[in-house]
This record gives C-alpha cells, sequence and structure tokens, in this order.
C-alpha cells in the first residue's frame, strides 16, 4: 500500500516508536505479533462475527436525500453512530480485546478524555470477562459523569489522572506509567490511529472495516465503488483513517478531514492541529502537534471533547504533508449549527465529532453527480446537554 506504514513504523517523515526504554519489551512483542494474529483465520472469523452479531455491522450507508437536495450532489451518510456503545470506537476495541487475548494478557488498561473510547473498552472487557482499568483526568470525569457511571456499572474501575492539566494527556501519561510497571500481563488499549509504532497501523487496520463496506454499498447505490469525495472529523484520526483507508491509493477520490478550530484558528482556544502545529513527538509517535517554540504540548480546546487533542496520528501527519488528504478546520458555532441543521432535516442527532465534518459541507460546491461520503463516527445522546446548553432549549 502505497501510502502504508514501511517496515521501520514509519509514513514518510511521522510515526516510528519513541518510546522510553521500559516500554520497549511490549511494543516490540506487539511490533512482532500483531501482524500475524491479525490475519490468522480464527483471529478474523471472531473479529468479524463480534463486528456482525454484537457490533451491528455493517452499519448502513445512508442516503440523505434531504441533504443531497440541499447541497445540490448525492450526500451519503456511513452510520457509525448506529453501533453498539454510538460511535466508531468500539470497531478498534473488539479488535484489540481480541488480540490481547491471542497475546495471553489478563488483564486491559486504557484511557480516555470524553469517555467514548472508556465504554467502548469497559463494554469489551465485560465481553470477555477481563480486569479492566480506565485513566481519566479528573477534569473530565467531572465534565462527562454520566460515562463515568457507565464504565463503573460495566465493571471497570476508573482512576482520575490528577497531574498537569487533569485531562486527557495526562490521563495518557498516567495510563503509559502502569503498563511500564505491569509489562508482561498487561495490554493498553490506546484508543485512536496515535501512539508508537505499531498502534497506528494496527487501530487503522481494525477501523478500515468502515471504508471496506462503504465500496460494497456504494456499489449498490451508484453503480460505482468510487465517490468523488469522503469527509470524516479528525480528533486523533482513527474514524478517518477507517473511512479513508481503502480510497488511499484511488487517487481520485478526494479525502477531506475536518478539525476542529474551536473559537477560531486564531483565538487562542483551539484544537486544528494541521493549522498551528509543528513536528514533534507525541505519545511515541513523530507528528505533527501543538506546541510552544520549546516543544511544550499547547493545551488544545473544542467544544467536541472527541476533538480536543493537541496532535494527529502519524499517518495523517504523513497525508497531509503530501497533500493527499485535505486538511480543514471548522468552528464551535459552524458544528453546533450543522448539528441542529442535521438533526431537524435527516431526522439524526449527530456526535459534535461528526456535526464538524457536516459542517464543511457548507463551504464545498458540488457538481449534481458527485458522490460525496461522510463519515458519521456517532450519535449525539451524549452531547445532549451541550447542544441544549448552547441553544438554550
Ligand atoms: C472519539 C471520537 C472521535 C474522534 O476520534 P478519532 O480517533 O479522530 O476518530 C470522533 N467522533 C466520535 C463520535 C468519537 O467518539
Amino acid at each position: 500500500m502505497k501510502y502504508g506504514v514501511n517496515e521501520h513504523g514509519y509514513y514518510g517523515d511521522f510515526g516510528g516508536a519513541y518510546i522510553p526504554e521500559m516500554l520497549y519489551p511490549n511494543v516490540e512483542e506487539l511490533r512482532q505479533k500483531y501482524i500475524s494474529i491479525i490475519n490468522d483465520p480464527d483471529f478474523k472469523a471472531e473479529f468479524d462475527d463480534l463486528l456482525k452479531n454484537y457490533v451491528g455491522r455493517p452499519s448502513p450507508l445512508y442516503h440523505a436525500k434531504r441533504y443531497s437536495e440541499k447541497y445540490g450532489a448525492n450526500i451519503f451518510f456511513k452510520r457509525e453512530d448506529l453501533n453498539h456503545t454510538g460511535s466508531h470506537k468500539i470497531n478498534n476495541a473488539i479488535g484489540q480485546i481480541l488480540l490481547a487475548k491471542r497475546l495471553g494478557k489478563k488483564r486491559i488498561i486504557a484511557e480516555t478524555g470524553a469517555g467514548q473510547h472508556g465504554v467502548a473498552t469497559a463494554t469489551v472487557c465485560a465481553l470477555m470477562g477481563i480486569e479492566c482499568v480506565v485513566y481519566m483526568g479528573e477534569i473530565d470525569m467531572a465534565r462527562q459523569a454520566p460515562n463515568v457511571s457507565r464504565m463503573k456499572m460495566l465493571g471497570a474501575t476508573v482512576r482520575p489522572a490528577s497531574s498537569g492539566s487533569k485531562t486527557l494527556k495526562d490521563a495518557t501519561n498516567e495510563a503509559l506509567r502502569d503498563w511500564i510497571g505491569n509489562p508482561v500481563d498487561t495490554h493498553y488499549i490506546i484508543g485512536s490511529v496515535v501512539g508508537p509504532y505499531p498502534y497506528p497501523d494496527m487501530v487503522a487496520r481494525f477501523q478500515s472495516i468502515i471504508s471496506e463496506e462503504t465500496k460494497k454499498q456504494l456499489v449498490e447505490h451508484t453503480g460505482k465503488q468510487l465517490p468523488e469525495y469522503v469527509l470524516a472529523c479528525v480528533g486523533g484520526g482513527s474514524n478517518a483513517m477507517g473511512m479513508f483507508y481503502h480510497f488511499l491509493d484511488d487517487e481520485d477520490v478526494k479525502l477531506v478531514a475536518v478539525e476542529a478550530a474551536g473559537k477560531g484558528v486564531d483565538s487562542g482556544e483551539s484544537a486544528a492541529t494541521t493549522f498551528l502545529g509543528q513536528e514533534g513527538v507525541l505519545h511515541g509517535s513523530r507528528t505533527i502537534l501543538m506546541q510552544t517554540p520549546d516543544g511544550q504540548v499547547v493545551e488544545p480546546y473544542s467544544i467536541s471533547a472527541g476533538l480536543d487533542y493537541p496532535g494527529i496520528g502519524p499517518q495523517h501527519a504523513h497525508l497531509y504533508k503530501i497533500n493527499r488528504a485535505q486538511y480543514v478546520s471548522v468552528t464551535d458555532d459552524e458544528a453546533m449549527k450543522a448539528g441542529l441543521l442535521c438533526s431537524q432535516m435527516e431526522g439524526i442527532i449527530p456526535a459534535i465529532e461528526s456535526s464538524h465534518a457536516l459542517a464543511q459541507l457548507e463551504k464545498m460546491t458540488f457538481k449534481p453527480d458527485d458522490n460525496v461520503v461522510i463519515c458519521l463516527s456517532g450519535r449525539g445522546d451524549k452531547d445532549l446537554d451541550t447542544y441544549i446548553k448552547y441553544f438554550g432549549y
């Protein structure tokens, strides 16, 4: 695959495994075994069965008729919002728990920001009867209390990260510390296409089911495998990577990645990484991240907790740098408006993350025959409070 990872774990200038020496055995074990495990027919059969009968895949590719009329093209929603637990995150969590079992691991750790990845991880641990510890920033625990309760009800232990800014990056640091202390029996389920190699490639492979299904479904709808445009929002970049994966080598397909501009790219309250970031190392890989001139990570901001991340995965950094995908950004206000529009025109309340991808439609012009696929990465139930506060219902 032209845009895939090379044998050293790099995508062009980005990727690699920048880890403390004490993590080396864990990451090296994964690196040596992940491809053969994922390609094993038994693994594939179990993964496919759970995706079908537990997650509810294939997720529909829905032709949004009123949107199509409004935007003057054939608009399709890839309905990851209909998955069990409400987003694309469960695809990766299922893949990694099956991998952990085959590595003989007895305990799972994860980090979570908004709680969506924590819930997906707690869910698959309950499914497999494996102990689960989720690290979450103290501030995030207060902001996302319902997801903390969900994780606890699912049997997970939620440990507060109380250092630094008490948010996602601090939770990630705590999870890494735990992994260093428990290298033999514990697997760390990372929630996006970030982290040291092989995580970005492994997570992209698990999420690639999104574009694999989309190609087949497009044939049913349009008679063609390839759309003109594919759009997805980017936090760390896992739903976008899954949505882009099987279209990467089809150079005529225009890939559009939508970052969160927060209150505006120049406002000082933003998460538009490609606009504001420079090259550096974040969470174990060389990528593009928001940082001060002396290399300290800048706190990101977005109204959407899932896009509130100071970096992007290394494969995205590469696709950005070589211009294979276009990276754009959408503000809080534009996203919220798009979320309301989708609710009232299509009867679908999207996650605020997904609303960012929808908002990009306003800024594009299409030909009437264009086929446009948008990844609806999650449902809006978790965001109801934020929508309500914003619109004053
Ligand atoms: C977590 C999340 C995202 C952002 O994560 P990516 O890894 O960039 O996909 C987007 N949408 C939803 C619904 C999420 O829960």
